[in-house]
């Protein structure tokens, strides 16, 4: 058996378009952009890159864009006082802080200051105890945004078995909250747990968030079973070349041919972060301007 490859450029293409439609029909209701500000501080190249992307989807969507870019050795409280005032700003409906920040900065307590009606990653401590108790909120984008790729493939997904590998804030926490409010049975398994291929093996959902590269191997997945790869890690560069090759937490080629489908890396989670970043936004946007959102829009 050969599993299909989910495509989750192209999913994110249409999520980013239907963003576009509604952020049009946001501007005419609420006389304004729906905007989206985002703070960068110090010169992390990768960091510059992801603020840089993020900026120019933000705009192409038909949004607002604000970049704050801090030096490096920007104080605790002077980055506070920035987000005090996008808090404050009716211009700005959602901030989003990179991570990681510089290691002198309580990052929890950056995090924890953003309004949680502006809290477009969903990491605040109020988003994440509203995920936990299914009170409308925001939440984090690359769960979510697996959450939309299995639903496209799935459809209903209750009673299926999940299992997540992962326990992070950003990503397996989040994304077991997400599977349980679907009725899945979900286990969430990390580095204590005891024979994770044996876990595995009973999962009809498969998430990987791990940050080990192939880890994942074949004869741990239930033929048939649906594999979501969160991770991303690059490997060291082969002679000759300047980078290593991507390569998620599964090894694709192997789970390819027991699986029913899976994420390929890069091409599968990746481009859907940020187009739920922009999903998450507007849903801020509306909820903010006190704009309805049709059910199911975005
Ligand atoms: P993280 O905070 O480092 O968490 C990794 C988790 O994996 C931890 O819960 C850890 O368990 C568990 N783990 C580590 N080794 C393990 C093992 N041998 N067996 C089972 N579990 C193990 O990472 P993260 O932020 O969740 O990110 C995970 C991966 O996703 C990374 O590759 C990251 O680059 C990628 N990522 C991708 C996107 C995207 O847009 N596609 C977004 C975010 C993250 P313990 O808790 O016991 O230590």
């Amino acid at each position: 058996m050969s599993a299909a490859l989910i495509d989750g450029k192209a999913f994110a293409a249409g999520l980013r378009a239907k963003v576009a439609e509604q952020a049009a029909t946001f501007e005419q209701a609420a006389e304004r952009k729906a905007g989206l500000a985002v703070v960068l501080v110090g010169e992390d190249p990768a960091s510059q890159v992801y603020v840089a992307s993020k900026a120019k989807q933000t705009v192409e969507c038909g949004m607002a864009s604000f970049e704050h870019r801090l030096p490096e050795d920007t104080a605790q409280d002077v980055l506070l006082a920035l987000i005090d005032a996008l808090n404050a700003d009716p211009a700005v409906d959602g901030i989003l802080v990179q991570l990681p920040l510089p290691k002198h900065l309580d990052e929890q307590a950056v995090v924890t200051r953003i309004s949680p009606d502006k809290d477009v990653d969903g990491l605040t401590p109020i988003s994440t105890g509203r995920l936990a108790l299914g009170q409308p909120g925001l939440v984090p984008c690359t769960p979510l945004g697996s959450l939309m790729l299995l639903k496209d493939r799935l459809g209903d997904l209750s009673g299926l078995d999940a299992v997540v590998i992962g326990r992070s804030i950003l990503v397996g926490k989040p994304m077991a909250q997400l599977l349980l409010a679907e009725n899945c049975t979900v286990t969430v398994a990390h580095s204590r747990t005891r024979d994770l291929p044996e876990v595995v093996r009973r999962a009809d959902i498969v998430v990987a968030a791990v940050g080990r590269p192939e880890m994942v191997r074949g004869d741990w997945i239930k033929p048939g079973a649906t594999v979501i790869d969160v991770g991303i890690n690059r490997l060291p560069p082969e002679e000759g070349k300047a980078k290593g090759k991507l390569v998620g937490d599964v090894a694709t080629a192997e789970v390819l041919e027991v699986a029913g489908a899976v994420t390929p890396v890069p091409g599968g989670v990746g481009p859907m972060t940020i187009a739920v970043l922009l999903r998450n936004a507007l849903v801020a946007a509306h909820r903010n301007a006190g704009v309805a959102l049709a059910d199911g829009a975005l």
